[in-house]
């Protein structure tokens, strides 16, 4: 099994062009609420809660949620696609890994 990505990792996602990612945290999966019921033929059985309510559960897998830099969407990846990047490795406008943009690589005093 994959080590589990710390929140707030900065990753590299394998498929994401170079664009580095924050480590949100692992999968949610939603997990609707159940009642027991009774079949036909008197056994007890789980069934889903028709009224829609549940919860969100870690998923309890290797998949992590992730977000790129600079952006708000969420993608769910999994944790072996990532590779974790250091502060300098990526740009802290863009987003982009080896893009110096943010003039961070150029003068480390500010
Ligand atoms: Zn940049």
């Amino acid at each position: 099994m994959t080590e589990p990505l710390a929140n707030g990792t900065r990753v590299e996602v394998e498929g994401f062009r170079g664009v580095a990612c924050i480590v949100l945290g692992p999968e949610q999966v939603w997990e609707p609420a159940t009642y027991l019921a009774e079949d036909e033929d008197g056994t007890e059985v789980w069934l889903e809660d028709p009224s829609g309510e549940g919860e969100w559960v870690d998923g309890g897998g290797s998949r992590v949620r992730v977000v790129m830099v600079g952006d708000d969407h969420e993608w769910t990846v999994d944790a072996g696609d990532c590779t974790p990047l250091s502060e300098d490795d990526y740009c802290s406008e863009c987003g982009q890994v080896g893009c110096y943009g943010d003039g961070r690589a150029v003068d480390e005093s500010s």
